[in-house]
């Protein structure tokens, strides 16, 4: 299969020009649940530890650094479990926003939500949503598919692996050829057999710190699948701090130019302005992922994309942005009282265009970029 020049989303492949105004990060349906049960690990770093990059709390990139390899067992103490298994709503909607664990927080499964929150984007004109949900995550086309038929927006699917703790039991006996063909059936032939085909591959769970043998695969696979089909590819956070130079190593070992590489959550970089430049310097697309990401939660504040994004787009970089806001629990979406899928359109942008950036700019970040690493290439046999 050769579509080179053409973009795959799950309605099938369109021209590159009919993307228009695109986000590339996002979650319509998604179960995340089993890294929020009661008692998890720490999930934010703290402090001072680790090497660039790791300032406390600033990214899920570090977020997820302290997770298992395998979720703990769902064992916690009895009382916690009317919580857990609370639904969620404006009685326990502050629990839910300081990430105490109820579980159908880390839920997205209603497509008539779904397609309500996706037009909240396509009102502000939106045209096209990248859902990175890949393998583990209880990925869903069918459900996709609809949301694209209703909304009329494009939707590209991910595939791959997500974060260690959602490999599959077997992953430690799959080789880097296993996981390569899996990856190339999602795109070629469909996703569960339905048919409906992945557009990226991603978001690949590098969380780093250290990097395993097994998020190794996942991104040597990820090159080859991209290799094999011209595919794009994106990374969750890519490892932590020089970690991220390994990931990107090992994707160029591949022979796959870094220029179809995204690496997502890069909203920390603003407190590491060079770090981020050398990344640039490597040409991959450093994607904005967390904006409208409220600072009482300590995750990625948009105060600081804007700072960053700025900056970038001053010193000549915007060819190099793009810009997402990840939603992907309930208390993200409107109806909870989030920032929802419109966040960059509504707020982010006009308020770029406050400080002085141009139109034409912005519409680098949200048309001609997505537009330039969504489109595939001629595959590599
Ligand atoms: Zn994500």
């Amino acid at each position: 299969m050769d579509i080179s020049g053409k973009v795959m989303t799950v309605k099938g492949a369109i021209d590159p020009s009919d993307l228009k105004k695109t986000i590339t990060h996002e979650h319509f349906f998604i179960d995340l649940s089993k890294s929020h049960f009661p008692h998890q690990p720490p999930i934010y770093n703290k402090p001072g530890n680790k090497t660039i990059g790791n300032t406390p709390s600033s990214s899920s990139s570090t977020r997820a650094t302290n997770y298992p390899s395998r979720p703990t067992e769902l064992d916690f103490p009895a009382t916690e479990l009317n919580l857990w298994n609370a639904k969620v709503d404006f009685g326990n909607l502050h629990l839910a926003r300081n990430s105490e664990p109820i579980a159908d927080n880390y839920i997205l499964s209603d497509v008539n939500l779904a397609i309500k929150e996706a037009l909240e984007f396509k009102n502000n004109g939106g045209s096209t949503v990248v859902d990175v949900t890949n393998r583990g995550l209880k990925r869903d086309p069918e459900a996709l598919l609809k949301l694209s038929e209703a909304t009329g927006l494009n939707i590209i699917m991910g595939s791959s692996w997500y974060q260690k703790m959602f490999h599959p039991r077997d992953m430690d006996d799959k080789s880097v050829e296993n996981l390569t063909d899996e990856i190339v059936e999602d795109i070629t032939v469909g996703v569960n057999g339905t048919g409906i085909k992945s557009g990226i591959i991603g978001e690949v769970g590098v969380n780093g710190g250290p990097i395993t043998r097994n998020e190794e695969k996942c991104i040597i696979s990820a090159a080859i699948g991209s290799k094999l089909t011209g595919a794009p590819i994106t990374i969750h956070s890519g490892g932590v701090g020089e970690e991220k130079h390994h990931t990107l190593d090992l994707i160029e070992k591949e022979g796959v130019s870094l220029n179809r590489v995204i690496m997502g959550h890069s909203d920390w970089l603003a407190d590491h302005y060079e770090f981020a430049l050398e990344l640039i310097d490597r040409n991959v697309f450093l994607e904005f992922d967390l904006i409208g990401r409220e600072s009482a939660l300590e995750i990625s504040p948009t105060a600081k994309d804007i700072q960053i994004v700025t900056k970038l787009i001053q010193d000549g970089h915007e060819d190099k942005i793009l810009l997402s806001q990840d939603v992907c629990f309930k208390s993200n979406l409107k109806h909870y009282g989030g920032f929802g899928y419109s966040f960059v359109l509504e707020k982010f942008i006009p308020h770029l265009h406050s400080l002085g950036i141009s139109n034409i700019q912005t519409d680098k970040m949200l048309i001609d970029n997505p537009k330039k690493i969504l489109q595939f290439i001629a595959p590599v046999h």
